[in-house]
């Protein structure tokens, strides 16, 4: 008779999509895993995500791309378009040609839907506990832990005192609507629409029929700042009644993510802002990577200098998006005068993953 696998206990802090993707890779490799949540109920509110090729690849490696998928959709296209001439500057589709490229989909879920599908996994491994309402000091932990609990991570505080977010000089306000008609938007596409010091984006969340808007801008927010955009950006503005606010903020890129026997990772290792649709993307690679080793030093060594190249396209993005006057008129044209392969290869190097 086959003995049982004798398996290593991990413990995993926070379960948030770093933590449930982290505890299934380490299910996979061996590992007898206790996640221990601070919450006592998840919180189902959430917006839209974005899942590159990347992220789809990182969920096919742990194997949950099957619980993902049915919860998943793929847009038609990423549209840049101005929000002062309201004009489609240029387009990537996101159809064949895109996925033989980058061996993956491009896709959409909801966040809670996403959480759930791997909830729903981490229900069905009888090596993975669940403890949820656990405000643990992660010091007092023993044996190995990996800490996932996001952006204001106090296992980060307590490890690298100092080491904080640093919030920016906007604000994300999210929302999520009936998918409106508009005659001159596409819907079905991921829409980025670019203005003065502000920016917002929207795409369907088809498994919901809602459609996801966000919009980054300077306080007091959205209302003020697309103000006078053109008509055509203003219809999708008019349809919103309301928005969430959530704090822009960036974690500076961290030299060394582990101390003693704990490793941080996801937001608390690399937190950053939407501007790329990255933040979900990286957790799931880092779950991933888990998979080739826990060993904090060769894992930080794997994973850190793409977060550091992540961090660095992700600002000078957020400053492009925002250019005004002659920057935002030389921006626009550019974009109108690249060919689509210029614009897919300046994510190249994130889509085919680490
Ligand atoms: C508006 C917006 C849009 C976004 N869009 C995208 C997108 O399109 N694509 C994309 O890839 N990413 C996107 N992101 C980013 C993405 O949501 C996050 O980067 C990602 O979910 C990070 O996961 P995480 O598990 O590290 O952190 P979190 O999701 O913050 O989870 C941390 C968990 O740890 C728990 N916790 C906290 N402290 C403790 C403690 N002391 N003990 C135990 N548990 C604790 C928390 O309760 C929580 O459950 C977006 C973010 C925002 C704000």
């Amino acid at each position: 008779m086959l003995k049982p696998m004798k398996r290593k206990p991990i413990t995993v802090l926070g379960g948030g999509i770093a933590g449930l993707s982290a505890a299934i890779a380490l299910e996979k490799t061996g590992h007898q895993v206790t996640i221990l949540e601070k919450t006592k109920v998840f919180d189902p509110i959430g917006a839209g995500i974005q899942l590159g090729p990347n992220a789809v690849r990182a969920l096919q490696k742990i194997g949950i791309w099957e619980a993902v998928e049915p919860i998943s959709s793929s847009p038609r296209a990423h549209h840049f378009r101005s929000a002062v001439t309201g004009r489609l500057l240029n387009e990537v589709p996101l159809g064949k040609e895109y996925v033989t490229r980058f061996g993956q989909p491009h896709r959409i879920a909801h966040r809670a839907d996403l959480h759930e599908a791997l909830l729903g996994v981490i229900s069905s491994k009888e090596a993975i506990t669940l403890k949820m309402g656990q405000d643990v000091n992660p010091l007092t932990l023993k044996g190995q832990v990996i800490a996932a609990d996001g952006m204001w991570s106090k296992t980060r505080e307590t490890l690298f005192p100092g080491h904080v977010p640093e919030k920016l000089p906007v604000t994300i306000f999210r929302a999520m609507i009936d998918v409106p008609e508009i005659a001159g938007i596409d819907m079905s596409c991921v829409n980025f629409w670019m203005y003065k010091h502000a920016h917002f984006i929207h795409y369907p969340v088809t498994k919901r029929n809602k459609l996801n808007i966000v919009a980054v801008a300077p306080e007091p927010g959205p209302e003020a700042a697309l103000k006078n955009v053109h008509a055509l950006p203003r219809a999708v503005l008019d349809k919103i009644p309301g928005f969430t606010r959530w704090t822009a903020a960036m974690l500076p890129p961290m030299k060394q993510w582990h101390k003693d026997n704990i490793l941080l990772i996801g937001d608390a290792a690399h937190g950053t802002v939407p501007w790329l649709a990255q933040g979900a993307a990286m957790s799931l690679e880092d779950a991933a990577a888990l998979m080739d080793t826990t060993d904090p030093v060769t894992f930080t060594n794997m994973r850190a200098a793409r977060c550091v190249r992540l961090h660095e396209q992700t600002v000078a993005t957020g400053k492009i998006y925002h250019y005004s006057g002659f920057k935002g008129f030389a921006r626009d044209t550019m974009l109108r005068m690249r060919s689509q392969a210029w614009l897919i290869e300046r994510m190249g190097w994130i889509y085919r993953g680490p």
